[in-house]
This record gives C-alpha cells, sequence and structure tokens, in this order.
C-alpha cells in the first residue's frame, strides 16, 4: 500500500514538473501568479517544484513586471543553456548536424555533403564522429538526446528509415537503434514535415494557434498536424499522408495505389516538367524561351519570373494554387484548423501562391461565414534542425524525471550519462 501511494506521487511530481515547465516555455516568460493560475496548482504546491527546477539550472528569474496592485513579481522563463539537443537533418543530398539550446537557438553546425559511391556504412561512421565531437566540445551542458529529421517513409515508433525515394539505394536503417547503442542518450526519428510543424509551433510567428497545419511541397507533399498543441501521427506514425488526398479518382495511379493523388501533379519535380513542356510548346514568354534555349528551366528561374510578373511563370503558380487549393479545402472541412502554414521549396512562390490560395480557398469551406482559417507562407529558417531538437526536448520536459539531475546536488556532470564511443 505504501509503496503504491508512494509510486503515484513520484507519477504526480514528475506531471506537476511537466506541466510548469511546458507552461513555462509556451509563455516564454511568466509570473508565478500567473502560473499558478494557469496551472490550477496552489502557489505553496509550486515552490518545491519551482525551487528545484531553478536549482537544476532549467529555468531562471529575470527582471520585474508591476502589475496593477503595485506588486512587483519576479517572472520565471526557460534557461537557454539549461538543455540542450543534437539535431540531425538527413536529407538526399547530405546530413547537417547541430547543438541547439533549451530556447531553440542553433550554437553549432555542421555539414557532410554526400559524395558519388559513398557507402551508409561511411555515412554512418561519419555521422557518429560529428555528433560525437559536438558531445566532447559541449561535455558540461546537459544534453537531452538526438532528434534526427529524415526523408519517409519512416517508422517512428521504432526508429527506423525504411525506403525513401532517391535514397542512394539505402533503406531500413535502424538509425535510433545505432546511435543510442554508441551515445546511450534518448534519440527520436521524425519526418521532415513533422519537425517544420513542430519548429513552427514552438518559435514561429503565430505561437498562439493550438490547431494548425504545416504542409510541405518539395520533392514530395507532406503535411505536420498539430492538434491541441501536440503533433498527430495516428496510431503508427505514418498519418497525415496529405500528398495521397486524390484530387481525381479517375487520375493516373499513384504509388500508393490509388488514383490522382495530388502528389502525381503537384510537386515541385512536377511543375518542373510542366514548365519545361510549356516552354517547348511555344507559349510565349521571351524570359523562359531565352532559358530554355540554352539548358532546362529551373525553379529558381520560376521565382525570378514571378517578380519579373512572366506570364506563364503566374500560370504555373496559379495552376498549383488550384491543386493545393482543392486539398487544403478538403483538410479544413475535416480538420476545422485555425490555420496552414505553407513551408519548405513551395513557399519561395511567395504572395503569388498566397493571394491565389487565399481566393481559391474563401468561399469554399463549410466555415466560411463563422471563421476564416488563416494562411501562411512559413519563413522559418533551418526549421528541420529546430524541429528535430524539439522533438528529444519536449520529450525530456514531458518525461519530468529528473531524479537523478536532483540527486547530483552539484548540478549536471556529463560524466554520468557514460557515453560510449
Ligand atoms: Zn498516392
Amino acid at each position: 500500500m505504501q509503496k503504491v501511494l508512494g509510486s503515484n506521487s513520484a507519477v504526480m511530481k514528475r506531471r506537476n514538473r511537466s506541466l510548469i515547465l511546458n507552461m513555462i516555455k509556451s509563455e516564454g516568460k511568466i509570473s508565478r501568479a500567473e502560473l499558478s493560475k494557469r496551472t490550477g496548482l496552489s502557489r505553496g504546491g509550486m515552490t518545491p517544484i519551482i525551487n528545484e527546477l531553478l536549482k537544476l539550472g532549467l529555468i531562471i528569474e529575470t527582471g520585474v513586471s508591476v502589475t496593477g496592485s503595485g506588486r512587483r513579481p519576479i517572472n520565471l522563463e526557460l534557461n537557454a543553456s539549461g538543455c540542450h539537443a543534437i539535431a540531425v537533418d538527413w536529407t538526399r543530398k547530405k546530413f547537417t548536424v547541430a547543438v541547439v539550446d533549451f530556447l531553440g537557438s542553433i550554437i553549432a553546425e555542421k555539414d557532410y555533403n554526400f559524395i558519388e559511391n559513398d557507402t551508409l556504412d561511411h555515412i554512418i561512421k561519419v555521422l557518429k564522429d560529428v555528433i560525437k565531437e559536438f558531445l566532447n566540445k559541449f561535455k558540461f551542458n546537459r544534453i537531452a538526446g538526438i532528434g534526427i529529421v529524415a526523408p519517409g517513409p519512416l517508422d517512428i515508433n521504432k526508429g527506423i528509415i525504411l525506403s525513401p525515394p532517391n535514397f542512394w539505394g539505402w533503406k531500413n536503417i535502424p538509425i535510433k537503434q545505432i546511435l543510442e547503442e554508441t551515445f546511450n542518450i534518448p534519440v527520436i526519428l521524425d519526418n521532415n514535415a513533422n519537425a517544420y510543424a513542430i519548429a513552427e509551433k514552438n518559435y514561429g510567428r503565430e505561437k498562439k494557434y493550438r490547431n494548425f497545419i504545416y504542409a510541405v511541397v518539395d520533392e514530395g507533399i507532406g503535411a505536420g498536424i498539430i492538434m491541441d498543441n501536440r503533433i498527430y501521427r495516428g496510431k503508427g506514425g505514418f498519418g497525415s499522408e496529405i500528398g495521397h488526398i486524390s484530387i481525381d479518382m479517375n487520375g493516373p495511379k499513384c504509388e500508393c495505389g490509388n488514383h490522382g493523388c495530388i502528389e502525381v501533379y503537384a510537386t515541385i519535380p512536377q511543375i518542373m516538367r510542366y514548365i519545361n513542356s510549356f516552354a517547348e510548346l511555344g507559349i510565349p514568354s521571351s524570359y523562359l524561351t531565352e532559358i530554355r534555349s540554352r539548358r532546362l528551366i529551373e525553379w529558381d528561374d520560376i521565382i525570378k519570373g514571378l517578380q519579373m510578373e512572366d506570364p506563364v511563370c503566374l500560370n504555373i503558380i496559379r495552376k498549383e494554387a488550384e491543386y493545393l487549393a482543392n486539398v487544403f479545402v478538403t483538410l479544413i472541412n475535416v480538420l476545422e484548423p485555425e490555420a496552414i502554414f505553407i513551408g519548405s521549396t513551395i513557399a519561395k512562390a511567395g504572395s503569388a501562391l498566397l493571394d491565389n490560395l487565399e481566393e481559391l480557398i474563401s468561399d469554399k469551406t463549410v466555415t466560411k461565414d463563422i471563421h476564416e482559417t488563416k494562411l501562411y507562407l512559413s519563413d522559418l529558417s533551418q526549421a528541420s534542425l529546430i524541429g528535430g531538437a524539439m522533438l528529444v526536448i519536449q520529450n525530456f520536459i514531458d518525461q519530468g524525471n529528473f531524479e537523478d539531475l536532483v540527486k547530483a546536488e552539484s548540478g549536471w556532470q556529463s560524466d554520468e550519462i557514460h557515453y560510449r564511443f
């Protein structure tokens, strides 16, 4: 009986630590009085937890804020150096490893560009070497783990990169197991759309949204979906595949087995295929005709053409907006998000894309007379790295399991986590 009570109390303690840390993180800075009001915890109940978090260096007290009654409570904020994460952004061309602090700032970064005939064994060895270098360099910092962002399909639960297309033939890479066995710290794998959504939720301009979709259009089409402030993953982590929403049941067969998926029509490589054939067909654009006489038209040429108001570039982005609007209307009707963010390569099309989308969506949703779903182009740079780091930092906060840290009264000692190189 005693044991059960003790266990419940420990669980409650961890939950309350997480609750308080999460609230401080989402608010940026918050007074004790406001924290008590927002969490429902009494001031007296919060005090030992706050003292513990201060002692561990996870939070700091800053400034004063004058209230109507004249009281001047000290605010609580996350301590930027209180916790760090290693982030890995593994793309088809390179990987980037970064060290990210508790506030989402990148404090160190290193790239490795893949070369012809690189083997997977060699890539993994270089990746381990870079991580090892950073862990040594930041050995006096608390490291929450390694967050890896890679192209899908992924088995997020087991941490395996399955079989991404155009991925040098590499597949079924148990990256979580490989890195956990090497470094003995938590490793979390996720796809870039989820990482972008998590970065936008934590550090974007519009942190206030609790329900939004982050749509990614580049070599593929995907999304990260935030529902009630949390990423939505579905049962096995394979949800959010908006690229496989069909916009024509009689359309071409997609590799998923369905017909007319938007990914068959509206990826960046598809746009490039259209525009290169349009130019060959002689649609009037002296700008594109001149480029096409020398080489294939590239995505950056379209972006430049939009700035010059080239008619063919404007038309192709209008067509892209029509495809995307079709899917966004469905998403708005099914999920009723507060906002949709559009990121990755397609976001460079800027207002030419956004204006068309707003026009095409505005009168087609069930909620059109009730409230508007805002559309934004995402301007977060390095969202993959920040989102990747946030995977493990959020996990660290949510666990609330700082018993070992509390025991080490003098603060964090890197020796305690026993890296195995
Ligand atoms: Zn499909």
